[in-house]
C-alpha cells in the first residue's frame, strides 16, 4: 500500500502542506527542528489515530492556530491499498473552556473515512505503517507497557477484533478495580465479582490467545533475521510472558485450557485483589522478553544489541504485516541510519527499498548510499514547507 497525498494544516510545525507521494523511496531531508520527525508523525496518526510521540495530543495543533476560535490541526492522506483509494482524515481540534480567567481545552478527535466519521478502532488497520526510530530502544530498556502498547499497535494493523476486545476488556477492569475497591470498603459484596468476571475472562482469553499467536509468528521470524543482520552465530530469542504465568507452561494456545487458568488464578487471588483495590492476574500484565545469548537483552545487551533487537523486532514485523494482510506496510524511517552500523543500515535500507512505500529522514544526505539516493525522491523539509528539489 502506498500514500498517493499527504495534506497537513496547523499541524505542529506545518500551516499548510501538499505533498504529492506515491510508490517508491522518499528522503526527507534537511537541517534539525525542520519539520522531518512531525511528518512521520502525521503518517503514523493516521496509521494509529493516536500520535506516537504526543503525551497530550493538543501538541499536535499548530502554535499559531491556538489563537483560532477552535484550535485544529487536520491531516489526510490518500490512501492508495490493492488499487482501491480510500481517504482518512483525523482532526484534533481544542474546544476553549474559560472559566473566570482560567483557559483550558477540551480536545476532540474527529476520524473519517472517505468523509465519513467512523470509530478510531474502525479505522486501524486502514493504513498499515511500519516506525523506525532512534526512540525505539525504549522497546527493550523501557518499562513492559511500551512493550504491550507496541504489541497492540502491531495486532490491532491485522486484526481489529483485538482492538475492540483491547478496549471491552480495558472498560471492564476499570470498572472491576471500581468493585474490588469497593468490596474493601466494605460497600459492595464480593458477590458482585460474579457479575463481572465472565466477561473479564473472555477478553482476556482472547487478547491472550491473539498475543500468543502473533509473538509465535514474530519470534521465528526476528531470530531469523538477528542472524542475517549480525552475521554471527550469536543466539537471539523473542519470550512471551504472559500473566498469569503459569499460561507459559501451555504449548499452543488451547482457548478451553487458557480459559480454565485464568479462572483459577483469579479464584486463587481474590483476597490479593481485594486488599491492593486491583486486578492482579491478567493481559494487562503481560511482558515480553529480549534475550541474546540465553541473557535479557534490557539488563545485559549492549547498546547495539539492543539497536539489533529492535531493528529485527521492527523488520519481523514488515513481515508478519505483509503476509498477513497481503500488503506491504509503508515503511517510515526516522534518523535511523544514525543509530546502526553499515551492515545493519544496509539491510534496513534494502527492505525499505523493497517495499512499495518507504519514507525516510535524514540530516545529512551523504550518510545514504549513492545507490538508495538515486532510486529515491528527495524532498527538502525547512521551517515546516518544503523547499523543492536537492
Ligand atoms: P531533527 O533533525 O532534530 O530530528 P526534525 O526536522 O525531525 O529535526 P521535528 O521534530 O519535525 O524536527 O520538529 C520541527 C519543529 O517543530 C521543532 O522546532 C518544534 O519546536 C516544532 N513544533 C513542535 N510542535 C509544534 C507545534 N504544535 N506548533 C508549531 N511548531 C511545533
Ligand atoms: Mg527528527
Amino acid at each position: 500500500m502506498y500514500l498517493e497525498r499527504l495534506s497537513l494544516t496547523n499541524f505542529r510545525n506545518y500551516v499548510s502542506l501538499e505533498l504529492p507521494l506515491g510508490p517508491g523511496t522518499f528522503i526527507l531531508w534537511g537541517a534539525n527542528a525542520q519539520g522531518k520527525s512531525n511528518l512521520l508523525e502525521a503518517v503514523y496518526l493516521l496509521t494509529t489515530t493516536k500520535s506516537a510521540r504526543a503525551s497530550n495530543e493538543r501538541e499536535l495543533i499548530g502554535w499559531g492556530a491556538m489563537y483560532d476560535p477552535l484550535p485544529a490541526a487536520r491531516v489526510t492522506g490518500e490512501l492508495s491499498r490493492g488499487g482501491e483509494r480510500t481517504r482518512l482524515d483525523i482532526g484534533v481540534v481544542a474546544e476553549k473552556v474559560e472559566v473566570g480567567t482560567e483557559v483550558s481545552y477540551n480536545l476532540r478527535k474527529q476520524t473519517r473515512v472517505n468523509g465519513v466519521p467512523r470509530r478510531a478502532s474502525d479505522v486501524v488497520g486502514t493504513l498499515n505503517a511500519v516506525m523506525f526510530d532512534p526512540q525505539d530502544v525504549d522497546l527493550v530498556i523501557g518499562p513492559p507497557s511500551s512493550r504491550r502498547r507496541y504489541l497492540d499497535v502491531t495486532i490491532s494493523q491485522m486484526n481489529r477484533g483485538y482492538l475492540k476486545a483491547l478496549q471491552r476488556y480495558g472498560r471492564i477492569l476499570t470498572q472491576r478495580n471500581h468493585l474490588l475497591r469497593a468490596i474493601r470498603e466494605g460497600t459492595s459484596p464480593s458477590s458482585q465479582l460474579r457479575v463481572w468476571d465472565p466477561p473479564l475472562i473472555e477478553e482476556a482469553v482472547y487478547i491472550h490467545v491473539a498475543r500468543r499467536q502473533t509473538l509465535y509468528e514474530m519470534a521465528r521470524a526476528s531470530t531469523v533475521i538477528y542472524g542475517e543482520l549480525t552475521g554471527s552465530e550469536e543466539s537471539f530469542l523473542l519470550r512471551y510472558l504472559p500473566n498469569p504465568k503459569e499460561l507459559y507452561e501451555f504449548e499452543a494456545a488451547d482457548a478451553g485450557a487458557v480459559e480454565e487458568m485464568i479462572r483459577a488464578r483469579l479464584t486463587a487471588n481474590v483476597d490479593r485483589e481485594i486488599g491492593q483495590g486491583m486486578t492482579v492476574v491478567g493481559p494487562h500484565r503481560d511482558d515480553i522478553q529480549f534475550e541474546v545469548e540465553g541473557r535479557d537483552a534490557s539488563l545485559y545487551g549492549s547498546r547495539g544489541q539492543q539497536r539489533t533487537v529492535v531493528a529485527a523486532l521492527k523488520l519481523a514485523e514488515v513481515n508478519l504485516l505483509e503476509s498477513n494482510t497481503g500488503e506491504d506496510p509503508i515503511l517510515l524511517l526516522d534518523d535511523i541510519l544514525s543509530e546502526l552500523d553499515e551492515t545493519r543500515r544496509r539491510r534496513v535500507l534494502e527492505t525499505a527499498l523493497g517495499s512499495e512505500q518507504a519514507i525516510l529522514t535524514t540530516t545529512d544526505l551523504d550518510r545514504i548510499d549513492e545507490g538508495v539516493r538515486s532510486r529515491a525522491r528527495l524532498i527538502r523539509v525547512e521551517g515546516g514547507r518544503l523547499a523543492g528539489g536537492v
